[in-house]
């Protein structure tokens, strides 16, 4: 790899993908005051950090709960003012140090002891997420049975490649996979972003070689949220020849990503040429059926493991079910906290009770993509989404063209280029001038401005 590619990727990681715990604390010290949080929050430690999730440790049962109850919302806004991606925390109770280390060496798999700690941290399989508990139904399927026919038969299909939006089971899907090919196989499973975080890591500590070794020794290679690499040249250029090499020995690869092969924008060619030789499979959005499967499997494992009747009717869970979650995350942190609710209450909940919590919470942490506002203003001027984003200039598709664009300036915090880029590679000036048409127009004209509050209040209603 050339200096200058590298260069350029170091400065792309900072650390700045890595949540600074310290500073979390200082703002939970800022908000809760020295008090509280001497007495709660202090001794919190961030025992580990993955993409999605944080695990923070504390020292008792009763703190966890004691935190839990009372502060973990807060806590995880926190974190999120500072990490975007987290959408979980969970806790670890650290009370009996003896007890934890059991668990942690018998999930380590023997294969790989002699692989430097800092590195196994971020290779633990959860051993939460296997084929056992992962529900089926219509728009998981195939991914599910591609990643069994993976497990029975190594690379047949290689790389095997499953995408879909974020929350749909894609973690969830590839962990289950290692999990069972742990048992016979050298298993390696990383996010992309823990990937580069090596990487990066090892140029600095002259330490590449070590790098290329650990890697390539796995002879299944798994690696999640693929869509990480994007833009990062240096990262790519390594990522593919770790891929190659692992490819040439046929040991199995398998990725997960948000978005098909294909449309891994500024990711190289060779690259996506790679990804998609294989198998690729897609998640798609969870039906009524399928969530209501899942709350009902996850009311199964409440009674299991708490030994009680989680206390929802039948009303309830189909109005959950039925609620506009597409994302299965989502469903879940709904279910936990309704029932959270309901046992605070000690009354059974009813479908308008459930509004009025859930109220909060779809407003607090709906996030507006630009995906959603383009969606939303195509339907309404019902006109094609492609052609929407189409490089042609007839006034009835582009006034709907800039208005998106204009609302995506101001309904989110990506940045112009990055706006750009979601539309179909436009340049950012192209946005500055819609930006700038659409906030003129809606001063002279009653019936545009109209429009461009209603497409406003869709977007943020639902
Ligand atoms: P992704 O990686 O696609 O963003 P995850 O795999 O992290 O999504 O899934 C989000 C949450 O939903 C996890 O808690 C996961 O266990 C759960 N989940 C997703 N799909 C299913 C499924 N089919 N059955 C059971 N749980 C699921
Ligand atoms: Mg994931």
């Amino acid at each position: 790899m050339d200096k200058k590619s590298l260069k350029i990727n170091t400065q792309n990681l900072s650390e700045e993908n890595f949540l600074k715990w310290e500073k979390v604390q200082e703002n939970l010290k800022e908000n809760f005051g020295s008090q509280i949080y001497s007495s709660w929050l202090k001794n919190i430690k961030l025992l580990k950090e993955y993409n999605h999730y944080v695990i923070l440790g504390v020292q008792t049962r009763f703190f966890r709960d004691w935190i839990t109850s009372r502060y973990a919302d807060k806590i995880l806004d926190e974190i999120k003012k500072h990490k975007m991606s987290i959408d979980r925390i969970a806790f670890e109770i650290q009370e009996d140090k003896s007890d934890n280390k059991a668990i942690f060496s018998k999930t380590l798999d023997s294969n790989i002891s002699d692989i430097k700690d800092s590195v196994l941290n971020y290779n633990r399989l959860n051993p939460n997420l296997n084929f056992d508990n992962f529900v089926l139904g219509e728009s998981n399927k195939l991914a599910y049975v591609s990643a069994q026919k993976i497990c029975t038969q190594l690379s047949r299909y290689n790389p095997l490649f499953i995408y879909g939006g974020v929350g749909l089971g894609k973690t969830h899907l590839i962990n289950s996979i290692g999990l069972k090919l742990q048992e016979n196989n050298n298993v390696m499973f990383i996010s992309a972003e823990r990937f580069m975080y090596q990487f990066i890591k090892s140029i600095k500590k002259n330490e590449m070689v070590n790098f290329k070794d650990f890697f390539r020794k796995a002879n299944v290679f798994i690696i999640d949220d693929i869509q990480f690499i994007r833009g990062k040249e240096g990262l790519q250029e390594e990522f593919f020849h770790t891929f190659n090499s692992l490819f040439d020995k046929s040991s199995q690869i398998i990725i997960s990503s948000d978005r098909a092969p294909n449309k891994l924008d500024r990711v190289q060619d060779r690259i996506k040429s790679r990804l998609s030789g294989g198998l690729v499979v897609d998640i798609g959005t969870p039906d009524y059926e399928l969530k209501l499967k899942i709350l009902k499997k996850k009311i199964t494992e409440f009674e299991n493991t708490f030994k009680e009747y989680p206390n929802l009717n039948e009303e309830v869970i189909e109005y959950l079910a039925k609620d506009s979650n597409s994302n299965i995350r989502e469903l879940i942190g709904v279910f936990n906290r309704i029932v959270a609710f309901s046992k605070m209450s000690k009354k059974q909940l009813n479908v308008n009770d459930c509004k009025i919590i859930l109220k909060d919470v779809y407003r607090s942490s709906k996030i507006i993509t630009i995906e959603k506002i383009q969606n939303v203003t195509s339907n309404f001027y019902s006109i094609n989404l492609q052609e929407m984003l189409s490089q042609r200039r007839s006034r009835p598709l582009a006034r709907p063209r800039q208005i998106a664009m204009f609302l995506a300036k101001k309904l989110t915090t990506r940045s112009l280029p990055e706006i750009g880029r979601k539309f179909a590679n436009r340049d950012h000036t192209t946005v500055i001038h819609a930006v700038k048409t659409i906030d003129r127009i809606c001063q002279n004209n009653d019936e545009i401005r109209k429009n461009v509050e209603e497409i406003k209040s869709i977007i943020l209603s639902d």
